[in-house]
């Protein structure tokens, strides 16, 4: 999509501090970080939300969960803790509508999220 931050990231036309990355997915640092660590597993796929996730992106999924690990392998944070959050739409906070994994982690996480 034309006009979406983060597909702009995908092709290279807005900069970001990318971390990891393969065939279909990349993940870079949080622009306005929340924790020590705060990184987006993002799909290369425009997909706007998870309520757009259809049965055929299953693998998808996982593999965005399988590199939030390794981001958090990568960074330290595995074995004393991390959180990742998709945000699905207004009520939840979703401010850009390319889906997004958070992976936040480096500090105490308190429950429940605001
Ligand atoms: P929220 O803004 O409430 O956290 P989201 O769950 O939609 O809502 O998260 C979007 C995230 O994208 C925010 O944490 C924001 O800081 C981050 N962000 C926005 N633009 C950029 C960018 N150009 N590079 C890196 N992170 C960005």
């Amino acid at each position: 999509m034309s006009n979406c931050i983060f597909c702009k990231i995908v092709s290279g036309d807005i900069p970001a501090e990318i971390i990891h990355e393969n065939d279909d997915l990349l993940v870079f640092r949080d622009l306005n970080p929340q924790a020590p660590t705060h990184a987006l597993v993002i799909p290369r796929r425009h997909i706007a939300t998870l309520n757009d996730m259809q049965a055929e992106d299953a693998e998808l999924i996982g593999k965005m969960h399988l590199a939030a690990k390794a981001v958090a392998e990568q960074e330290g944070i595995a074995d004393a803790g991390y959180r990742t959050v998709f945000n699905c739409n207004a009520g939840a906070g979703q401010t850009v509508y390319h889906i997004h994994l958070h992976v936040l982690g480096g500090r105490p996480m308190s429950w429940p999220p605001g």
